[in-house]
């Protein structure tokens, strides 16, 4: 319990210091410039430009792509430059963060300056199913989803032992912009189905320090 509720710490702090009304977080960052392709009704091509530093963290991020291309109706490929990308996940500078606490900070499409980027805390210590719980968090908000009550959504309380799984109202905010695989109420199970973490995937990202 305790590790869930510092689980469920790290996320709303994440997401507090990227809850200001209007306007998204700004970075010397260059603009993905297919980031509109995230508020497509139809079908979606999402370019991702991973740059993180830690390995594996980034192919959580790309598990988590898989996790909503199987949601959703949209494909992703690796791209590695700006004029291709959708979205850039990058390490983010300490100034982005206000304490090692705070996991990622994700920009919100229906927000001024959305870009399209995803930063990654580095000082922030996460086990594998952490950054892939996370990374399905904060690609969430990209897709337009807000936080959740329900503390079984992947939007709100994440618990390590249990698959990420979209709640109704969730997937209904989905349906609201974007269109969905063809397996209408059969999705929560499907996205529950998504992966089993067990405690042999569970290794540091980062050494030396633990919550
Ligand atoms: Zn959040």
């Amino acid at each position: 319990m305790k590790r869930l509720l510092g689980l469920a710490i790290l996320f709303v702090s994440a997401c507090r210091g990227g809850s200001q009304p209007l306007s998204n977080w700004t970075a010397e960052l260059a603009p993905c410039r297919q980031s509109g392709e995230l508020l497509k009704h139809g079908h979606m091509e999402i370019g991702l430009w991973t740059k993180v530093s830690n390995d594996s963290l980034a192919a959580e991020i790309r598990r988590a792509m898989d996790f909503w291309a199987n949601v959703l109706d949209m494909r992703w490929q690796e791209r590695h430059d700006s004029q291709t990308c959708s979205i850039q996940v990058v390490d983010g500078s300490p100034g982005l963060f206000r304490n090692n606490l705070i996991a990622a900070r994700s920009q919100f499409a229906d927000r001024r300056s959305f870009h399209g980027w995803i930063a990654f805390n580095p000082k922030c210590p996460l086990t594998v199913v952490d950054a892939y719980l996370t990374a399905i968090h904060e690609i969430g908000h990209m897709l337009g989803l807000q936080h959740s009550p329900n503390p079984k959504s992947v939007m709100y309380f994440l618990d390590p032992e249990s698959p990420p799984t979209l709640d109704e109202k969730d997937l209904a905010l989905l349906r609201a912009r974007h269109k969905l695989r063809q397996r209408g109420a059969d999705l929560a199970a499907f996205a529950a189905r998504d992966r089993q973490p067990s405690q042999s995937t569970v290794e540091p990202l980062t050494s030396g320090t633990s919550r």
